[in-house]
């Protein structure tokens, strides 16, 4: 009898890791074919290290990922997904490598929707014309390039627009209004120091903001203010409140609330969205992103698992509640196998905040918090401590394509936040 097939869409952190965890727990009981539009990995946190050192992340951040697949007999596919049908059990996906390909149909047991986001910068009036960003390594380097070649070191001014979450998982995880704020003050806090080592000034020229109340309230509220106490006196601006970008001009941002501020250079995050075929489907929210319970499972549709930012439940967009969700996934397929037991495979993910920054200078902050989720840790390290983590993490995870060792995370925690 033909083995359960899963079909697995995306093989960035939270595609790789699921189709990797399927394969460790559920071992032979299953075929995996993953589904990416790109063949590489896009190593995302690291991109603004990369920029303010005046690296080309396109030439250090990206990792095949077709290789690291086939190690573990897994199929994959280059494939723009289009559409899913969980009624009918398939997806239909566009061969993306050359231009003219056919819509083909595949037929899945098992699907796991590991796409992420639609990050929005089409609906930020001005972006393309006076906008920067650091969440691709195009967008890197179009910042790299501008840095080198046109800055006159005027005002800078970095932050998110509104994030438009849904309503449906409100019993797992709080609303937010911005999607992920960790990155808007590690490029503040990293442009400081770029700032000063250029001899263009410091951390006074550049203003954060933020549409909510509180920028990066993920991350706590004791966090938060150790955060801002430590910028404001380093001589950074801080603007709450701005609720969206409405546009981008030459001279600055407008916000939504009807205050602007002036700026040479803009860069800016956008709001993350679902991917439009994924919006009123019935494993999806009212924005578009998959239902799932703390076990990554969708509730209409067992055999319909996400994880990753694709996922209602995981706010704010990490990378690392990324690399829960595909471990929990592995779990829940493994447990449907009989490979795994129902008390390992069911205790619900417990997310945490855990989040490095650069600041430059090789220091970075590391943020580990869980109030945000009802608990009670919560740690702020800065230092060089943090930002030897951040680089070896992705030294050992492209060493090991994508394998990073159960010990990797704890061990590095245990060196911050303990010793650190
Ligand atoms: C500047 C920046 C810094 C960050 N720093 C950190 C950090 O320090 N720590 C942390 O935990 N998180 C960080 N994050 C967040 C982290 O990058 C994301 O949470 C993480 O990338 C999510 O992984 P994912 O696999 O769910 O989604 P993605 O990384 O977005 O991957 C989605 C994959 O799906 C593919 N895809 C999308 N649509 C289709 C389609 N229709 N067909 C086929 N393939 C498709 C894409 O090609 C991609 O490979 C940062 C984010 C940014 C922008």
């Amino acid at each position: 009898m033909a083995k359960p097939h899963v079909v697995v869409l995306g093989a960035n952190f939270a595609g790789l890791g699921a189709a990797q965890k399927i394969r460790e727990y559920a071992r032979d009981s299953v075929e995996i074919t993953v589904i990416d539009r790109k063949p590489y990995l896009l190593f995302v946190p690291n991109i603004p290290n990369e920029v303010f050192e005046n690296r080309n992340p396109m030439l250090t951040l990206h990792m095949p990922v077709a290789e690291a697949l086939h190690e573990d007999g897994i199929h994959f596919i280059q494939g723009e997904v289009r559409a899913l049908d969980p009624d009918r059990q398939v997806v239909e996906y566009l061969p993306s490598e050359r231009v003219g390909s056919a819509v083909e149909v595949l037929h899945y047991d098992y699907v796991v929707v590991a796409l992420g986001a639609r990050l929005a910068y089409d609906q930020i009036e001005g972006f393309a014309e006076y906008g920067h960003t650091v969440s691709d390594t195009y967008y890197g380097e179009k910042l790299r390039r501008y840095l080198a070649t046109e800055y006159k070191g005027g005002p800078v001014a970095v932050g998110s627009a509104r994030f438009h979450q849904g309503t449906m998982s409100q019993e797992y995880v709080p609303t937010a209004e911005a999607a992920c704020e960790g990155p808007p003050v590690e490029v503040m806090l990293a442009f400081g120091h770029w700032l000063k080592t250029h001899g263009l000034g410091g951390p006074d020229k550049i203003t954060v903001f933020t549409p909510a109340e509180v920028i990066a309230e993920d991350a706590g509220l004791d966090i938060v203010k150790q955060l801002l106490s430590l910028a404001g006196q380093m001589g950074y601006h801080y603007l709450n409140n701005v609720h969206d970008i409405k546009r981008i001009t030459r001279d600055g941002i407008e916000f939504a609330n009807g205050q602007s501020i002036e700026a040479e250079l803009k860069i800016v995050f956008p709001d993350w969205q679902a991917h439009d075929f994924l919006k009123g489907l019935p494993i999806s929210d009212d924005q578009g992103f998959i239902l799932t319970d703390m076990t990554a499972r969708n509730p209409r549709y067992p055999n319909v698992l996400a994880c990753g930012d694709a996922a209602a439940v995981t706010v704010p967009k990490l990378g690392i509640l990324a690399h829960m969700g595909g471990e929990k996934v592995g779990q829940q397929i493994a447990l449907d196998m009989g490979r795994m037991s129902p008390e390992d495979a069911n205790r619900p993910m417990h997310f945490i905040v855990n989040c490095i920054g650069d600041m430059g200078g090789n220091q970075a902050f590391a943020i580990r918090s869980d109030t945000w989720y009802g608990g009670k840790e919560s740690s702020l390290k800065m230092g060089h401590i943090p930002f030897l983590m951040k680089m070896q993490y992705k030294e050992m995870f492209f060493r090991t394509k994508g394998k990073v060792p159960d010990w990797g995370i704890p061990a590095s925690d245990f060196l911050i936040h303990q010793l650190g």
